[in-house]
Order: structure tokens, then sequence, then C-alpha cells
């Protein structure tokens, strides 16, 4: 399956796990995300990272390292145009698998905007329940929740471990979405009811 299909793949689709795709040079990961041996910040390229060869250290990288494998390369009906140094962003994985978490490269921040990816994020962002609950924007550590209509700018969370609330409310006589953070006991008290406008 891919995207020129006339249905685009549902994330339970996405989710068939095969033999996971190789990386072949993305180095992505290696920048958006804070792993590697020397504990770098978020967004910014690993020392050992060579763009469109891949990781220099392979054979030793740390542990952190060892243990990402982004979305693109467990799901088969994601095509090249998807993988991550090709794309612009990367798909995360989250405790809940019911959220689609969408990393941004910080140089290229507006790329899940572009097509074929736009659409489909608008896609998985108007399923709003099971199989996708919502779609999560990361980027310089902010939280941005995508619905079709609005994104909602969270901000960073407190918690690493941070779980978010979110769906349709009526305020002011009209439907309108709304997110928020969470923990385990529900609702934070200093729940950010609207965002703005991106
Ligand atoms: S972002 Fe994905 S494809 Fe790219 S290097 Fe990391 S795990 Fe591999
Ligand atoms: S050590 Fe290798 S795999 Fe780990 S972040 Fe650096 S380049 Fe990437």
């Amino acid at each position: 399956m891919s995207f020129s299909d006339s249905r685009p793949p549902t994330p339970a689709e996405i989710g068939v796990r095969g033999e996971p795709k190789a990386c072949g040079g993305c180095t992505l990961c290696c920048k958006v995300l804070g792993i590697g041996p020397n504990g770098k910040a978020p967004g910014a390229l690993c020392e050992f990272a060579v763009v469109s060869s891949g990781c220099s250290v392979h054979p030793t990288r740390p542990g952190n390292c060892r243990g990402f494998q982004c979305i693109w390369t467990l799901a088969e009906p994601l095509g090249e145009d998807w993988r991550p140094d090709r794309a612009g962003f990367l798909i995360s994985p989250r405790p809940d698998p019911a959220e689609i978490q969408i990393v941004l490269d910080p140089d290229l921040p507006a790329a899940w905007r572009r097509e074929p990816y736009h659409s489909q994020i608008m896609y998985w962002a108007s399923l709003g329940e099971i199989p996708v609950k919502r779609v999560l924007l990361r980027l310089d550590g902010r939280v941005v929740v995508v619905f079709p209509e609005a994104e909602i700018d969270l901000g960073r969370p407190i918690d690493p471990h941070f779980r978010v609330e979110s769906g349709y409310e009526v305020r002011e006589g009209r439907r309108q979405p709304f997110a928020r953070f969470a923990n385990r006991y529900g609702a934070l008290p200093e729940v950010v009811m609207d965002g703005r406008r991106r």
C-alpha cells in the first residue's frame, strides 16, 4: 500500500509491523532527539552523525540510540517519501499507540504542511478516536495538538512523560476543540483551554 492509493491508510494499517526498514542514510533522529553519547540537546546534530551516510560509530552507538526506532522504519505502508530525512520530520512512538507524534526538524518547521504529508496528517487528525485519538507536533520541546480546524499550542510540558487530553466541547454556544496536559489523575488544574493558531 502507498499513499498513491485512493484511500489513505488508517493508523492501524501503518502500525502493521514487519521487518524494520533500514535507515539508509537518514540521520534525522540523531538531530531532532536528545540521543547520542554525550547528552546533546535536541535539535543539534550529533557529532557522530554523517549526513546522507549514517552513524559513524554505529557498532558501538549507545543504548539510547539503539533503543529508538521511528515509525517509518516499522510501518510498511509509509513509503520512501516518508523517510524522515526526506520528509523533514519523523514520527516517534508514544506510550499511547493511539497518538501520532510528529517531531519536526527545527530547520524545517513547516515540512509537515507540504504534500503528500499534510493531507494524510489531517486525515489522522480528523479521526479523533481509536485508532487515532490525536496528532501531536513536537518542535523545540513544545507540544501542539492538531485538529482539522485548529492547532492548539500547549507549550513545553513540565513532565517528560506528559499526557494529553483533547476533544471537543461546547463553549460560547459553539463546538470547539480543546487540548490540555493531564496527569494520571486527570486534567491538571492549570489547564490550557485554548491555544493560538500557528
Ligand atoms: S529517524 Fe528513523 S529512519 Fe532516520 S535514522 Fe532515525 S530511526 Fe532511522
Ligand atoms: S551516536 Fe550515532 S546513532 Fe547515536 S545519535 Fe550519534 S550519530 Fe546517531
